[in-house]
């Protein structure tokens, strides 16, 4: 675990002035990741958006916000977890990543998971999961898929930013966290958690 602070602390200075494609000059900050450098769960996002770059934190503003909420529901909290994205950078508008900054930034992410060795991978939302998998699919698709990602298991869900724009959707995010929960537990080799289907979502 030592080992793995030290690690992940030194790749994210080594990278940190990237200027590997055109968003390196447009960012405010960089947004590298947060979390526990050994968690068995890290959730991924596709690129930062104007909170993020404005803090160098990913998943704050009001979807961060959520995000904590629904972790917490499951008994967990962004300290125990590990939270990044695709990109590290923003871009302009909060456009969808293009594939040429993909292919720069994305070794990034694949060195991240090298270091971290998660036991669970979890895409939050279609663009980032398309990106990661190469799959054109539907999120609704996708998310009662289970993917392998280079020997990782995979899962897909809602991204916190779609559940603020469209509240009808977290029924079923709520679903895929509770199965995200009971994976997560399996794989880390903890206790199964109690039930909490009937608490309702924690978005409401
Ligand atoms: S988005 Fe990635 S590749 Fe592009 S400048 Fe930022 S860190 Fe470098």
């Amino acid at each position: 675990m030592k080992d793995q602070v030290t690690a992940l602390a030194a790749f994210e200075e080594e990278i940190q002035s990237c200027q590997h494609c055109a968003l390196g000059a447009m960012r405010t900050r960089f947004v590298f990741g947060v979390g526990d450098p050994g968690a068995d769960l890290v959730f991924v996002g596709e690129a930062p958006g104007l909170e993020e770059d404005r803090q160098g934190e990913p998943f704050v503003g009001r979807a961060g916000k959520l995000l904590d909420r629904i972790l917490a529901a499951i008994e967990l909290s962004r300290q125990q977890v590990y939270i990044c994205n695709i990109l590290k950078c923003r871009p302009p508008d909060n456009r969808d990543p293009l594939a040429s900054e993909v292919e720069q930034c994305l070794p990034y992410l694949k060195e991240q998971f090298r270091i971290i060795k998660p036991k669970l991978i979890v895409a939050l939302g279609r663009v980032a999961a398309k990106t990661l998998l190469g799959v054109e699919e539907s999120l609704k698709n996708m998310r009662q898929q289970v993917y392998n990602y280079e020997g990782v298991e995979m899962r897909v869900t809602y991204h916190t930013a779609a559940l603020l724009r469209n509240p009808r959707l977290k029924a079923a995010a709520w679903e895929d966290f509770q199965i995200i929960r009971d994976r997560y537990r399996e794989l880390a080799g903890l206790p199964p958690e109690r039930k909490q289907e009937q608490a309702g979502s924690p978005g409401e």
